[in-house]
């Protein structure tokens, strides 16, 4: 297998800055990585996010972003002994964590302060051919369709493991904000194949078609729901006993507070730049509601989320367009009129 010297990227050397489309070294791999040729990426709205610089998180600069990159390891570092040339890999939001800290003890590799960002603190996926750390990169059986599989890496692991993390059980009514967009669509599936019974909350006639094919119940459009609290704890008979909030909207997430059900869960998982949740404490104690913040998985959820898509228990509501493309995805991410996920491929 020959590997280029140089390939494709879309690079910004400033925050908001223009998007290149350009010719870029090929990277070579430490010893404990791998070099992954990335077929397809997602694009996620942290990508955007990250672009735009607007967490008090700062990115590499100039970055190459991405996080949701599906490909084939094509080199590999002297001590990786898990990959072989060949093999699929999948590189996800967390590329390398420490191992010792005490958050990875327990395995919250998320949580690890010393964890390398793919697409944020390293170069990530908008690239034909990306670095991972050879034990968080996720293993992806041969013969996957490999656009289908790239936003599992990212938005199918994040909502899968906020599912978990909210600890409701199957049978309950979990809500899902912003369920028409990436994450939103994925959360929909993953809460039907585990048994939840699924109300969607988006706006657009696209959105609402999209998460009642994929298995949401009811759909409650928050642009033309006057009293959206009222509605939804009508639907519900008196909340959701769950609410995963993956919109990007500070407005969102307050309301699910008012209408989640007496000694229900809220999971934070939208990020909105700037934004507060604020839980009135009277209503907060009273009513016995608990917030919890998911930030994306470990490698065992990353694992398990891979397997019910390998399972065809979910799968990826995709648009494939070209890398180069990548600016016209955020501007319709902006405008909020994307309807499940976009997916670059590296080729164009
Ligand atoms: P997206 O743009 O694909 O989807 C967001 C959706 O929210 C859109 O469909 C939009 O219409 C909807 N929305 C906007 N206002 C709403 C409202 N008032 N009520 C209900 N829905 C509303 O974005 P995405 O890629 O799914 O990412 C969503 C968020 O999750 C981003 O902030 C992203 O950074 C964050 N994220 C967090 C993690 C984590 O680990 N916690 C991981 C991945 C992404
Ligand atoms: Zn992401």
């Amino acid at each position: 297998m020959t590997i280029p010297k140089t390939q494709k990227a879309i690079v910004f050397e400033t925050s908001g800055g223009p998007l290149e489309y350009k010719d870029v070294p090929v990277p070579v791999p430490g010893d404990h990585q791998i070099l992954v040729n990335v077929k397809y990426s997602g694009v996620c709205h942290s990508d955007l996010h990250a672009w735009m610089g607007d967490w008090p998180l700062p990115t590499k600069l100039p970055l190459i972003g991405g996080h949701e990159g599906a490909g084939v390891v094509v080199a590999k570092g002297k001590n990786v002994t898990t990959f072989e040339i060949g093999d699929y890999a999948g590189i996800k939001w967390i590329n390398q964590a420490c191992y010792t800290c005490e958050f990875c003890q327990e395995a919250y590799e998320p949580n690890c302060p010393k964890a390398q960002i793919s697409g944020y603190t390293m170069d990530g996926t908008f690239q034909q051919y990306a670095l991972a750390d050879a034990v968080q990169a996720a293993h992806i059986p041969q013969g996957t369709d490999l656009s289908q599989v790239a936003p599992i890496l990212c938005a199918g692991v994040t909502v899968y493991k906020a599912i978990k993390t909210s600890g409701r059980k199957a049978g309950e009514w979990l809500a899902v904000t912003g369920a028409g967009g990436g994450l939103g669509s994925l959360a929909v599936q993953y809460a039907k194949a585990m048994g939840f019974r699924v109300l969607a909350i988006d706006t657009t006639e696209e959105k609402e078609k999209m998460c009642l094919e994929l298995g949401a119940e009811v759909f409650v459009d928050f642009a033309k729901t006057d009293n959206l609290v009222a509605r939804v704890q009508e639907i519900t008979g008196g909340g959701p006993h769950g609410v995963i909030n993956v919109s990007v909207s500070e407005f969102a997430i307050n309301q699910s507070l008012e209408y989640v059900r007496s000694v229900g869960t809220v999971v934070l998982v939208g990020l909105p730049a700037g934004a507060v949740c604020k839980s009135p404490i009277f209503s907060q104690v009273a009513r016995a509601i608990t917030i919890k913040g998911s930030p994306v998985g470990n490698r065992a959820d990353t694992q398990e989320a891979l397997s019910f898509f390998t399972r065809g228990l979910v799968h990826s509501p995709i648009h494939v367009v070209g890398l180069s493309e990548l600016q016209k995805v955020f501007t319709l991410m902006e405008e909020g009129k994307i309807a499940g996920r976009y997916v670059v491929d590296t080729s164009k």
